[in-house]
């Protein structure tokens, strides 16, 4: 599955999307919907097939997200999210996943939308979860840097994937790579989530604290 979102910790937080079977399914179902007459029983029937699986969808989005944000607002006390327009995600989401040779593109038809939702409403949840602790920071250049030398160039950006610095060689998932650079924006033992299309965001690790109740 695609990285949605990767922690500087190394964890990767994926928003759980279709399976392949239910892309397939749906793929099926608007071939067979374009063949259907207008107004027909059949192509109400077609159209309600392809919102059951669609709804499916937004519920397991609905659901990852607010799991995700309670262990997010109950581990740390300051997250950190790059501050990032919906829209202009989307958009550089097409431009970066036309990678050749790989099957990131195939999803990009799909999944970019659904990438920009789980993210959008997963930093909404937060602040709501966390008030007064999330914080917008602005992820410039984060991407191109190494985290193990501090050499900085586009190159280093090998792939949507994958970080490989060409001073010292440092391989790293990249936004792993990106996800440790802002937590060294940030003072003291700073946790930095980094989504795959382009947003990113962090934690400060929790002092001993009374646990966060969550709604
Ligand atoms: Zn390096």
């Amino acid at each position: 599955m695609a990285v949605s979102a990767a922690l500087s910790t190394g964890e990767r937080l994926s928003v759980p999307g279709l399976r392949n079977t239910e892309v397939q399914r749906v793929r099926r179902l608007q071939r067979r919907l374009a063949r259907a007459k207008p107004g027909s029983n059949r192509r109400a029937r077609v159209r309600t097939a392809i919102g059951r699986i669609k709804a499916r969808e937004t519920d397991r989005r609905k659901d990852w997200v607010e799991q995700t944000s309670t262990a997010l607002a109950r581990r740390y006390d300051l997250i950190r999210v790059e501050d990032l327009k919906i829209k202009n995600m989307v958009r550089s989401a097409r431009g970066t996943l036309t990678v050749p040779g790989t099957n990131v593109r195939a999803k990009a038809g799909l999944n970019p939308s659904i990438h920009a939702a789980g993210w959008g409403q997963l930093v909404t949840r937060l602040e709501q979860k966390a008030p007064g602790r999330v914080e917008k920071i602005n992820p410039a250049y984060t991407s191109q840097i190494c985290h193990a030398c501090g050499h900085r160039a586009p190159e280093n950006r090998e792939s949507q994937a994958v970080f490989r610095c060409r001073a010292c060689g440092h391989v790293d998932h990249a936004d792993v790579n990106a996800a440790k650079n802002i937590r060294d924006i940030a003072v003291g033992r700073t946790v930095t989530a980094r989504g795959a299309l382009q947003p990113l965001g962090g934690a400060v690790n929790r002092e001993p604290q009374p646990v966060l109740s969550s709604g």
